[in-house]
């Protein structure tokens, strides 16, 4: 494939164009930026730290010592109990309370270790604390979704070295969201992911692991360079509602697509952003996990446009990504 071919992505209705010509430009892809602690500070998020407050979840190992917790955000982007109020403050100007909660998961106390670092045992076990925690915000009144992230490296937004991730509790359906949702009611053959896993698999041509849990693909509408979409192939449309193994499943198969992206194109920033029904709603949904690679940015085009230009066909980069995982063994 030579030239750009737009692609649709039935998952948020907007096109790709898949340029790979554009590849061969010098310095294609960024490398994250390197931690340099200019004044080294004590980690908040290291064993013995202080001044967090006490853990609203976590893990501990038979020593009693903790391995994975769920603390709040010490400056939260969401926090209290108000309800989505909505507020005309004149023709142009309208807004509304933000209550909700912004909690950060520490994967473990290793201040080194990233989440492709960890093993099976410490995977499984973080996806069972996130499941912990998000079955109690499906219970809190105020909050109608869970944004659940991973923000790897400074191009992807983080602020603090120790590997993290965050639960944003918020009080109303974001628009992303609320548009997944309605191109799942508009696909009339069934589920849209469960389509997308089927049609995947029998292709083979953009998977790049398969697990009795989870398969991982490069999406054929991927928006960037190495862009994967992680798929639990039991259907279940909240994360709170999925079955142990299905939720280990799915936490390997992060791990591993993570490890594959390092070893592929190197020590590249990311975001990892989990997708599930509003606690309020059910089906038509199947949560999924979207890895965003931050190798490249944004320009003037796909800002105005909303049409990303995509310089690695999927196909190219599942190729890759593959070898990658046979080179790991
Ligand atoms: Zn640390
Ligand atoms: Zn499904
Ligand atoms: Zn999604």
């Amino acid at each position: 494939m030579l030239v750009t071919e737009l692609r649709f992505d039935p998952l948020s209705g907007r096109w790709v164009a898949i340029s790979p010509a554009r590849a061969d430009r010098p310095d294609a892809f960024l490398v994250r930026t390197p931690w340099v602690d200019s004044e080294p500070r004590a980690c908040p998020f290291c064993p013995g730290a202080t001044g967090e407050g006490p853990p609203l979840a976590q893990l501990e190992g038979p020593d009693g010592a903790w391995t994975s917790r769920i603390l709040s955000n010490r400056y939260p982007a969401f926090d209290g109990d108000d309800p989505f109020v909505m507020v005309n403050r004149g023709p142009v100007f309208t807004e509304a309370t933000a209550g909700g909660t912004h909690e950060v998961l520490v994967f473990s106390p290793d201040h080194a270790a990233s989440f492709a670092d960890l093993d099976d045992r410490q995977v499984r076990d973080i996806m069972q604390l996130l499941r912990r925690r998000l079955t109690e915000h499906a219970t809190m009144h105020n909050l109608r979704y869970t944004q659940v992230i991973i923000n790897f490296g400074r191009e992807a937004g983080a602020s603090i070295e120790h590997p993290h991730g965050q639960l944003l509790g918020i009080s109303f359906v974001p628009r992303d969201l609320a548009e997944e949702q309605a191109r799942f009611s508009r696909f009339v053959a069934g589920c849209l992911l469960c389509t997308a896993i089927e049609a995947e698999e029998t292709s083979g041509r953009r998977t790049v692991i398969v697990n009795d849990d989870a398969l991982v693909v490069a999406p054929y509408w991927s928006s960037v360079p190495y862009e994967m979409l992680v798929l639990p192939r039991h259907h279940s449309p909240h994360v709170h509602t999925e079955t142990d193994d299905g939720l280990a499943g799915v936490g390997r198969a992060i791990r591993d697509a993570l490890a594959r992206l390092r070893s592929t194109i190197g020590d590249v920033a990311y975001n990892v952003v989990l997708h599930a029904a509003p606690y309020q709603h059910g089906e038509p949904f199947h949560w999924h996990v979207h890895l965003w690679p931050k190798a490249t940015t944004r320009a003037g085009f796909e800002m105005g446009t909303g049409v990303s230009l995509n310089v690695v066909a999927p196909e190219r980069a599942a190729e890759q990504l593959r070898a990658a995982g046979e080179a790991q063994g």
